[in-house]
């Protein structure tokens, strides 16, 4: 084992550890901070007020929370409210840099990159979503440029959305396996999970359930209140299998005993842990055949992958699933999403950056 760092971890500024407004990177981060802990390396995380770190303490920084960068044009200017939280947690970042040998950026936010020169200390960063901004590709280009290999991605498919060649380090996620329990016999419905935002494409899945007439439990953080709305006005049932935006425990006892979770994205998801949860609790993976889910499904083992924003699609994999074996799902997340294997791929970059920590050319 190298020998221990000290890492200092800044959080996405749109919203507090825990709340679900940061989506996936949320457990992401909990996920490399324990895995990375339980191999001796001494980790501090900064993040926005309010927000809370299972097994872990946080420096909350205050300040207004950033929009996300999936509700912003491509062309949208960088947006930066007065007294910026982003700004706020990057001045602590700067004030307290002598004191880490390396600081991990998971923001999707074009400060952390431009600021990259600024620092002493080597900056790091985790690129938690795809290409969606010309500001925020210009941004991670020029980092890059000036500094190779401090750029990591969870998936090949996200990586390839920027452009850069070799740029990112891939690497993958992660789940704590002790936290989900295999079901092997599971109830009619199904599941979809997320944040409910149209990028997340729950229509798709709402209709397809409809047309296969097996119920739908829905579960996730509640970001676009007008799109949720307009659902509710087109399928009516919408709103009755709602269950709310549910912490990882209560989330697994009703994702454990679904027949399969329903992933209709209709941008370049970056990963999708909700399809790693799932296989977790046994359950095959139905998803379109887009970005990191493609990555992670085994067609007819693990799941189906389905042509893209394909209902008709969805529905003949519903109609399928039960030639995926639930064991082989739960095998795929032992096997393949460890988090000791995550921690030592994050350790080995970390190791990496921090023996070369390249300036840029005067
Ligand atoms: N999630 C949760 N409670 C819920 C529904 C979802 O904690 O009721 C979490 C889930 O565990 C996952 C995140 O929301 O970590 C969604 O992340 P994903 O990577 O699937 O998508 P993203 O939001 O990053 O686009």
């Amino acid at each position: 084992m190298p020998s221990p760092h000290r890492l200092l971890f800044i959080s996405t500024p749109v919203g507090p550890l825990g709340s679900g407004l940061g989506g996936g990177v949320e457990l992401t981060l909990l996920n490399v901070y324990q895995g990375l802990r339980a191999r001796g390396h001494q980790v501090g995380v900064a993040a926005p007020e309010g927000s809370n770190l299972v097994g872990g303490s946080v420096v909350e920084v205050s300040g207004q929370l950033q929009p996300t960068a999936h509700t912003q044009g491509r062309k949208t200017p960088v947006i930066l409210p007065g007294d910026s939280v982003l700004g706020n947690l990057w001045r602590y970042a700067h004030k307290h840099q002598g004191q880490f040998d390396l600081i991990v950026n998971l923001a999707y936010d074009w400060l952390p990159f431009y600021l990259t020169e600024f620092f002493d200390t080597p900056v790091a960063h985790f690129v938690t979503m795809g290409s969606l901004s010309e500001a925020m590709d210009e941004a991670i280009r020029q980092v890059a440029q000036q500094f190779p290999g401090r750029l990591g991605a969870y998936t090949r498919t996200q990586a390839e959305t920027f452009g850069l060649g070799d740029a990112f380090e891939v690497l993958g996620s992660a789940i704590a396996l002790e936290q989900y329990e295999f079901c092997a016999t599971p109830g009619d419905a199904l599941a979809w999970l997320g944040r409910i935002s149209p990028e997340k494409g729950l229509e798709d899945a709402l209709e397809a359930t409809a047309i296969a007439q097996v119920p739908l439990k829905i579960l996730g953080k509640l970001e676009d209140a007008s799109y949720w709305q307009r659902l509710c006005d087109r399928f009516p049932h919408a709103a009755d299998n709602y269950l709310g935006f549910l912490p990882t425990h209560e989330l697994q006892q009703v994702l454990r005993q679904c027949r399969a979770l329903l992933m209709t994205p209709r941008w370049v998801e970056a990963f999708g842990n909700v399809a790693i949860e799932a296989l977790a609790c046994g359950v095959p993976v139905i998803a379109y055949a887009r970005g990191g889910p493609a990555e992670i499904v085994r067609p007819g083992v693990t799941g189906w992958l389905v042509k893209p924003d394909s209902v008709p699609g969805l529905v003949e994999a519903i109609g399928r699933i039960d030639q995926c074996d639930r064991h082989a799902c739960r095998r795929q997340a032992e096997t393949d999403y460890s988090l000791e294997a995550l921690a030592i791929r994050f350790e080995q970059w970390f190791e990496a950056v921090i023996h070369n920590p390249a300036r840029p050319e005067p």
